[in-house]
């Protein structure tokens, strides 16, 4: 059966509804570079504008699982749990996550996305390392996680190709806010991973897609009854991102950020969370007490064990395990910046989404599919919420190439830090949890 492409799309931009059949059609022919970007763009707009039905949702997302192979991890003797973020700035906690929880028996096997609108994204930073490749062919796979308990890759040719392609159109074409075009981009990878657990990180606030917290309650449900149809048990947290995560935003910064955790160092925040979602998954892989698994988490880190893990799957991706040990290695744009604050008192808001903004304009994200990142580009954050700064005092440091890109940085993030009088409340990282 074939379709007409601007039928479909007229029937979704005047609120119809479409088929199961209809629906697979779009994700065979777009994967099979038979449908131009446009038309599909037109679509994904219609679906932000308008939504999609329970019934669309499910069969977008099973088309999309079955765009290319699923794993098949019988062979692998560990639980396989994973985690997947929504995207938020400063984001990095997949990156020091994953090692703790491999280097405590666990396997995952972990499909990442790339920069996505004004958040950054575990593949691009991963790429900053050189030599790393996110694209092992599938038969890696399970040697790897038997191996040292993880792979870090993206949507390729086989795995989950629709995603690959829908992801960056998405990206270039402001249609990354949906609730239902999240979900399946999340769901049907995570579902391709053949696991027995997964961790969602639903973000909410200025840096994340969902604004508030009843849109990532939302969310949160949508990719959870998701699971459940499938059969795989899905926990998600829902976390704070109106200000950045740690104080690296960027790609090759936040991998120096990343290494300080798994060296027992870095921000708190980056390392609070690490601690909760290691502790979360190592009780999804069968642990009984919280206590005892954070302290399985903490153990990882200080006996370095996550860090040997770290350098070894580097080393097998085809990156220089040099950087892990010694990441100062990794290359910072040569130029700097300083904003400074323009008077005394107390940080009420560090905003992510101007902050975010701000690290796609300097080239740390896309503006065109086309578009290549500049790893090294980025900001240093050296004040934040609750923060006492005096006039003058740097509020973040700018690594730049280009003062044409700074220029444009700079406007973005003019008024992202805001400062005031009274000590403001320091917002709560975690709010809630969906099972
Ligand atoms: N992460 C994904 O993989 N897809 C999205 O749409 C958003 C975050």
């Amino acid at each position: 059966m074939t379709y007409s492409m601007v039928e479909l799309i007229r029937t979704k931009r005047d609120n119809g509804e479409l088929s199961a059949d209809e629906l697979a059609w779009i994700i065979r022919e777009y994967t099979a570079d038979a449908l131009p970007d446009y038309q599909l763009s037109a679509l994904l707009m219609a679906f932000v504008l308008n939504g999609m039905s329970p019934a669309e949702l499910a069969a977008w997302t099973e088309a999309m699982l079955h765009s290319g192979d699923v794993l098949d991890l019988a062979a692998v003797d560990k639980p396989k749990i994973d985690k997947h973020s929504t995207g938020g700035v400063g984001d990095k906690i997949s990156i020091p996550l994953v090692p703790v929880v491999a280097a405590c028996g666990v396997a995952v096997p972990m499909m990442s996305g790339r920069g996505l609108g004004h958040t950054g994204g575990t593949l691009d930073k991963l790429e900053s390392i050189p030599g790393f490749s996110v694209d092992i062919a599938p038969g890696a796979f399970v040697e790897q996680l038997n191996d040292v308990g993880m792979v870090m890759v993206g949507a390729s040719e086989t795995l989950v190709p629709a995603d690959r392609r829908i992801y960056s159109l998405r990206d270039a074409t402001g249609t990354v806010p949906s609730i239902p075009l999240i979900s399946s981009s999340i769901m049907a990878k995570k579902l391709a991973e053949d696991l027995d657990g997964l961790l969602l990180d639903v973000k909410f606030g200025s840096g994340a897609t969902m604004k508030n917290i009843q849109d990532a309650k939302k969310l949160a449900n949508t990719m959870v009854g998701t699971g459940h149809t499938y059969g795989t048990p899905v926990t998600a947290m829902l976390t704070n991102m109106d200000q950045p995560l740690g104080a690296a935003v960027g790609n090759a910064n936040e991998i120096q950020e990343s290494i300080a955790i798994l060296k027992g160092d870095g921000p708190d925040d980056v390392r609070e969370l690490t601690l909760l979602f290691a502790s979360e998954m190592l009780m999804m892989a069968g642990e009984a007490d919280i206590e005892v698994a954070r302290s399985l988490a903490e153990a990882a880190i200080t006996s370095g064990r996550a860090l040997e893990v770290m350098a070894r799957v580097t080393e097998l991706q085809g990156g220089d395990p040099a950087c892990i040990e010694d990441p100062s290695l990794l290359e910072i744009a040569p130029m700097e910046h300083v904003i400074k604050a323009d008077r005394s008192g107390w940080v009420t808001a560090c905003d992510a989404y101007a902050i975010g903004t701000a690290a796609v304009r300097l080239g740390a994200g896309r503006a065109t599919k086309e578009d290549t990142i500049d790893p090294g580009v980025g900001f240093l954050i050296q004040a934040k919420i609750g923060d006492p700064v005096v006039e003058g005092q740097p509020l973040a440091v700018v690594s730049y190439r280009d003062s044409r890109k700074l220029d444009s940085a700079l406007v973005a993030a003019a008024g992202a830090w805001s400062i005031a009088d009274v000590e403001p409340p320091i917002p709560d990282l975690v709010l809630g949890t969906v099972r």
